[in-house]
């Protein structure tokens, strides 16, 4: 629930409203405003009794929020949410922001290579896994610290920030130290008290949706992140699991335009996992840009056929160069630019 106080709304006014809330039994978010403050109720799993609110002094209107999930959604926050990393970066104002890097962290050559590629052709963030959620226990695993520790040394090198995974509640601040954003994997979208904990990290969150997630179900969980103070949170589609082989997942642009008309949170698109297949990740990363994706993350890798994980899918660092022409093409047909990647000096 919201509470709207009138334009001029005196601070005692808006405090009288704060205790009422904690009276109830809820905790209270004033949400100062350019026009008016709101003051967002949160804590409740159900419709709240607002009478004794609404006869406050001050109290313009209440406007109950009709979604399960409150604070990422429009009805509690209008204007879309920005999300602000080191050095002025941002993800989800006008700019398009261009994740690429490999699948995995798997040597320093091949990280610091990675790095220097995908800078070279346009990208600000750099990704790869130090911890990777492998579907069979057998498969490489990741560098885990060894991985986080390059990752950090590639960033001073190229100016590129970092994303990486955190795979469990315990591995949050381990990976908060190093990575810039905190990469939280489809398998792991409904992991509560990974959620919880990644919440509470201080680190911008990349949340990946589930393979088998509704729109709504990622919606919560990005909710769990909000819940814990942390609002700086980007989603990501990544592909659900369809029917047809053809293809590894199937990759539903539909949920950009959806999320953005629910949520005010920055969402981007993942053609890598979304497809599984090199030869349509392009076409797909192309097709995100124009469907209003605030970035896309792509998995390039400097020599894929040695890959340790999703060679397959990884893109040939000559390929991810053409991609990002054409992205930018497209991304200024469509009013936007491609987020520049910061300098050396600025990112470490
Ligand atoms: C990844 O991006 O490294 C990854 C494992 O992706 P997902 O969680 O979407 O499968
Ligand atoms: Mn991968």
């Amino acid at each position: 629930m919201l509470i709207v106080m009138q334009h001029g709304a005196t601070a005692q006014q808006i405090e009288r409203v704060v205790h009422t809330v904690e009276e109830l039994g809820y905790q209270a978010q004033p949400m100062p405003g350019k026009q008016r403050t709101a003051v967002g109720l949160v804590g409740n799993d159900g419709r709240v009794d607002s009478s004794r609110l609404a006869a406050l002094p001050g109290v313009k209107e209440i406007i109950h929020v009709t979604q399960p999930y409150k604070q990422v959604s429009r009805e509690w926050k209008d204007e879309s949410t920005v999300v602000h990393l080191p050095g002025g970066l941002t993800i989800g104002g006008e700019s398009v922001a261009v994740i690429a890097g490999p699948c995995s962290v798997e040597s320093e050559q091949q990280i610091l290579t990675a790095a220097t590629q995908v800078r070279a052709a346009g990208a600000c963030i750099l990704r790869g896994g130090a911890f990777k959620p492998r579907t069979s226990p057998y498969s490489f695993q990741g560098l885990g610290v060894a991985g986080l520790k390059l990752l950090a040394k590639a960033r001073d090198e190229t100016g590129l920030l970092i994303v990486t995974e955190a795979m469990d509640p315990e591995g949050v601040d381990l990976v908060a130290e190093y990575a810039d954003i905190v990469q939280i994997g489809a398998r792991n979208m409904q992991n509560f008290s990974l959620l919880k904990r990644a919440g509470r990290s201080g680190k911008p969150v990349l949340l990946k949706r589930g393979i088998a997630a509704t729109i709504t179900e990622l919606l919560l969980s990005a909710e769990y992140l909000l819940a814990e103070g942390n609002g700086e949170v980007i989603l990501c589609e990544r592909g659900i699991r369809g029917f047809d082989g053809t293809t590894r997942n199937v990759l539903d642009l539909t949920a950009i335009p959806v999320v953005q008309s629910l949520s005010h949170l920055p969402i981007i698109a993942d053609p890598s996992h979304g497809t599984g297949r090199r030869d349509k990740v392009i076409p797909m990363a192309r097709a995100a840009v124009a469907a209003g994706a605030d970035g896309i993350m792509v998995e390039v890798h400097p020599t894929p056929d040695d890959a340790l994980s999703d060679g397959a899918q990884s893109l040939y660092p000559e390929q991810f160069a053409e991609l990002m022409s054409q992205a930018r093409v497209i991304a200024e047909a469509t009013g936007r630019w491609i987020a520049e990647p910061l300098s050396a000096e600025v990112a470490s």
